[in-house]
Formats: structure tokens, sequence, C-alpha cells
């Protein structure tokens, strides 16, 4: 029979629409990158047809031997690139691995230490309106008052005074480098698991730009589409110990069918990761938020913790402009083709709706090919942006300068 529509005009204009914003404008929202075309192919694969409940060799449905072999070689590949005894390639996000994580090793009402949201935390690592919050005792640590940085005296007295089963390590919105050693001490100290959500860092750990979690924690998870530029998707990595109560915990206890189109472009993804190519993008990506951050310093932002050492950087836009809030700034730079988001700093005194600050990333722009003269451009149009935000003329001025900044640099120049 043939297919009941042949062209869909609506999506396909749509889909046209969106490439153009993509090749047109500046994309740096932290957790965003730019997919190859070997990804985006995958994704758009046949596998998206099949059923394949279960695991490679253990499938309830038939007809999955070569799905068991993309399968096989995703988790073959993910377990050498970053060294672990097994993983789970099927969550179909970074939530839902956090969430089997939990249900693998947790009972509902037990404790676990992590980053408060407010100071740099994710969602899933125990806010009161997600799943983990309502089914975990959470508890957060913060940054210090004084550097910004993340209190590992605090993680140890908290974790001493609530004797949490698991401690989580991991950020969505902190600028520095996080060394799981530390964590490994605490843990060990009494008695809990240890888990590193490296959503948003696993390409600068696959990169060897910043020090791989494996080394010393119990499991670790991550998405496969911030800075490790695959599909949109999650992985768990586990020592071997945990490998059989990570696996149930995905299937049959959070999800149904796997993704296997997702996962045979995670594979992609990670055999990308495994280059001197991705080495050398995972610092560019952290050469070029140097960059951006030291020319943002000098355009008057402060910028949390002094700097940044990972992908992305937190402004506090109060030193620029006492009334300007995060949230009118991310929309008038919306509108100048500078896309990025408001986010809270520590301590923030308005509320994570208006919010003091701008998170900005260097993923997508690195993937693109800018480097460090881009950067300094970048700075200067955000900064004239801001200043002349009740200008409407000024702002359309500068969304034609990012367009002609972005015209060499178009990620998909054939799409
Ligand atoms: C992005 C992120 C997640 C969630 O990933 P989704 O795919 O959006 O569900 C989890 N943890 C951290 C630290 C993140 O930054």
């Amino acid at each position: 029979m043939p297919w009941p529509v042949l062209d869909d005009e609506e999506v396909v204009r749509l889909t046209r629409n969106e490439v153009e914003r993509q090749n047109t404008a500046l994309q740096l929202i932290a957790s965003e990158n730019f997919a190859s075309p070997a990804v985006l192919d995958a994704t758009g694969s046949v596998f998206t047809n099949k059923y394949s409940e279960g695991y490679p060799g253990r499938r309830y449905y038939g007809g999955n031997q070569v799905v068991d072999e993309v399968e096989e070689l995703a988790r073959q590949r993910v377990c050498a690139l970053f060294g672990a005894d097994h993983a789970n390639v099927q969550p179909h996000s970074g939530a839902n691995a956090n969430m089997a994580v939990y249900q693998a090793l947790l009972e509902p009402g037990d404790t676990v230490l992590g980053l408060s949201l407010d100071h740099g935390g994710h969602l899933t690592h125990g806010s009161p309106v997600n799943a983990s919050g309502l089914m975990y005792n959470f508890v957060g640590y913060r940054v210090t008052a004084s550097d910004e940085r993340i209190d590992m005296d605090e993680v140890m007295s908290l974790a001493q005074q609530h004797k949490p089963k698991l401690i989580v390590a991991g950020a969505t919105a902190y600028p520095r480098m996080i060394d799981p050693a530390p964590y490994r001490k605490v843990a060990d100290e009494v008695g809990a698991l240890l888990m590193f959500d490296a959503a948003h860092i696993a390409g600068l750990i696959a990169g060897g730009v910043h020090p791989n979690p494996m080394d010393v924690v119990d499991i670790m998870t991550f998405t496969t589409h911030k800075t490790l530029r695959g599909p949109r998707g999650g992985c768990i990595l586990t020592t071997s110990e945990h490998a059989a109560a990570i696996d149930k915990a995905v299937f049959p206890g959070q999800q149904g069918g796997p993704q296997e189109h997702a996962i045979a472009a995670k594979a992609v993804a990670f055999a990308e990761a495994n280059t001197d190519e991705f080495k050398q993008y995972s610092a560019q990506i952290v050469a070029n938020a140097a960059a951006l951050a030291e020319v943002l310093g000098q355009e008057g932002f402060r910028l949390v913790s002094g700097g940044t050492d990972n992908h992305l950087m937190l402004l506090d836009l109060r030193t620029f402009d006492e009334e300007l809030t995060g949230k009118e700034a991310q929309i008038v730079l919306d509108e100048a083709g500078i896309t990025l988001n408001r986010n809270s700093i520590p301590d923030d005194p308005r509320s994570p709706f208006v919010t003091s600050g701008l998170r900005i990333g260097t993923p997508a722009v690195t993937t693109q090919g800018m480097a460090e003269p881009e950067m300094a451009e970048i700075g200067r149009l955000l900064a004239k942006c801001l200043r002349s935000r009740d200008d409407a003329a000024a702002v359309a001025g500068v969304r034609e300068e990012v367009r002609t900044l972005c015209a060499p640099f178009a990620p998909y120049p054939d799409l």
C-alpha cells in the first residue's frame, strides 16, 4: 500500500526553518550541540521500526538478530571509551538513566546526597517537583560563599550527619572541573555508593580533558547529546557488581521497548568520540569557553567562581547592569540570534523564573569550527545587544552581525 501522505509540506517547511535557524544563529545553550550527519542518518534509520524489549541475546520478540548486533556494538564501544565493565545504552534520556540508577540501588525514602539545584544541581538530583525528590530523601550540598566551588568539607559533614546510601556527584550549571576522587573518600568514609552524573561533561571526559569518573565511582550516568555530540539519549556505565540490578531497573523497571534507532546513533557517536579529532574538539571547547569568559569579564560581567575550566560559564548580570534580569537578557539576545538560557547564580536574590544570571556554553559553536577570534566577537556582540536592549534597530543590527559571523561556519550547509 502507498504511504498515505507523500510529502508533508508543513513538517518539511518547519524542518527547513529549523535548519535555517541553526545555520544562521549562535547556539550557546551549554547542553546543546550539533550531531554529525552520520549520527542524524542512524537516528533516522529503520531501526525505529523494531520492538526489542530485553537485552542482546535475551529479547521478548523475534527478529532481533541485527538489533542485537547494533546494541552490542554500542555497549562495547562505550565500555572501551570510558573503561567500564558494563554499559546500559537503553535510557531514553539522562533523567531516565538517573531514575533507573536510583531504582536499582535504593529503596523509596532512602537518603541521597546531591548538589543543590540552586547551586548547579539537576532536577533529577532531588527537586521536590521531580520523581527523584518525591521518592527519595535528597540532602543538598552547596558551593562555598567565598570561591563558589563545591564545598567538599560540607559534603563530608553532611555525609557523616545523614549517612546517605548514595552520593551523587555532577552538575548542570557548574563552571569548574569536578574531581571524582574526593567524593570516593567521603563515600568510603560513610559506606555510601557513589554515582557521577556526567550528563554535561561526558564529551570532555571522553576527549581526555576532564578526569574519568569510572576510575573511582560505582556508577556513571550521562546524556549522549550534550558535549558527547550524539543523538538525544542517556547511558549508564557500571562496575560488574551492579550490572544486573541496573539492567533490571532500566527494563522492565523504568522503560518499555528501547529506541534502537537512537542506540544505533549512540554507537556512531561513541566511535566518533574515540578519535584524535574528538580529543582536539574537547580541548577546543574548553579553550573557547576560557576565551569567551575572559572577553565577557572585560565587558563588565562577573563570572561565577571567577571563570571556567569546562565548556560553560555562569554570568552574574548585576555587575554589568543592576536592573537587568536573566529573563530579560535571554529574550533580547534570542531576538539578536544569540540563543542561551537564564540561570540562577548561587544565592540568587531573584526567583528561578527570573534569575540574575545567564549560562553560556561553547560545545555547539566549537563543533561549527569557531575558535578564539570568534569567541571575542561573540562576547562583543552579546554585550552590545544587552547595552542597547531598548533600541530595536540596534538589536536588529546585532542580528545581522550574528548572521555574518555564522555564515562561514554553518553546521549543516547542505541540509
Ligand atoms: C541534562 C542533564 C540531565 C538530564 O538529561 P535529559 O536527557 O534532559 O533528561 C541529567 N543530569 C544532568 C546533570 C544534566 O545536566
